[in-house]
């Protein structure tokens, strides 16, 4: 079983032609609500490939927080360890400009109400999956409790203290969170630097490029197909979840991180940002 602990969000879209200036308003050219936060991505999409996920979250007692569970259920992931906080549920509001760019400000809302108390009896399976959108401490709490293996998505890349990576056996970032998190624009000594703390490894995603695997012995590039990719929104979120996944089933983690470049190269060639079923991708990736 994996267990995710992190966030959830709704998501509100709005497409502009550009971004206001200060006491400017702008009209939306196009709304679009989704279901978002890098707990509930992560859960989902690992569902989506088969995997026994629980989610570990706090929703709000609001209508927003009801369809959030009911949404999460339909993709069969077991919301027993999703609270339900007097709060209103999260929200991300992100504003995307006509040449693709985005602004984004969240309400964290019931997010922030969940506290380490809320993990009793939650933190379960053989993988724990978690990323930076909750309460660090409630983070701190999961790494060092969890029985099992360890995958931290520092994402967004704000540690208060590099500590809390002692208990981490794979840290997944993306380059510009490597760079935040290693302080280093030079990957080999930010890789060495980490290494110091992080128990297993490094794996970072390098969007077209694929992904970068640095243990304390070697490092080691993982190129991913060529795709036309339409929105990579979530490609990160879909990677985790997948790598998550094939680690759970006993894959080294050089054959776990090919498969999950490969699905998460998928994910980037259709809008959303969950990723695929198994069945839409069973037919591309490595065996054991
Ligand atoms: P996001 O913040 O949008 O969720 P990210 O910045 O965390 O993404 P990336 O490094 O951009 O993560 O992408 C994660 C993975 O998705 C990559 O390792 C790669 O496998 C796949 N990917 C992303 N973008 C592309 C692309 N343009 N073509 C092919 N694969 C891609």
């Amino acid at each position: 079983m994996i267990t995710v602990v992190g966030s959830y969000n709704t998501d509100t879209i709005l497409k502009l032609e550009r971004f206001p200036v200060p006491g400017e308003t702008v009209f939306v050219q196009g709304k679009l609500i989704s279901h978002g936060g890098k707990g509930s991505n992560q859960a989902v999409s690992a569902a989506r490939l088969g995997a026994n996920v629980s989610l570990v979250a706090a929703v709000g007692n609001d209508e927003r927080g009801t369809i959030a569970l009911k949404f999460l259920q339909q993709e069969k992931v077991d919301t027993s360890c999703v609270k339900v906080k007097e709060a209103q549920t999260g929200s991300a509001y992100i504003l995307l400009n006509g040449q693709g760019e985005t602004m984004i400000i969240v309400d964290r809302g019931a997010n922030y109400e969940l506290v380490a108390e809320d993990l009793y009896q939650c933190l379960r399976g053989d993988v724990l999956l978690t990323q930076l959108e909750i309460r660090e401490e409630v983070v701190r709490f999961a790494l060092k409790e969890f029985n099992g293996l360890r995958i931290l998505n520092p994402a967004p890349a704000e540690l208060r203290s590099l500590d809390i990576l002692e208990n981490v056996d794979i840290l997944t970032p993306n380059e510009i969170e490597f760079k935040e998190i290693s302080n280093s624009d030079d990957m080999l000594y930010g890789a060495e630097v980490l290494l110091k703390r992080v128990k297993k490894a490094i794996v970072v995603t390098l969007g077209e490029n694929g992904s970068v695997i640095f243990t304390k012995h070697k490092s080691v590039r993982i190129p991913t197909i060529k795709v036309r990719a339409v929105d990579t929104t979530g490609a990160g979120d879909v990677f985790n979840a997948a790598l998550a996944l094939f680690l759970e089933r006993g894959y080294d983690l050089e054959q776990a991180a090919e498969n999950a470049n490969i699905i998460a190269s998928i994910s980037v060639t259709s809008y959303g940002a969950l990723g695929p079923k198994w069945e839409e991708v069973k037919e591309l990736l490595q065996e054991k």
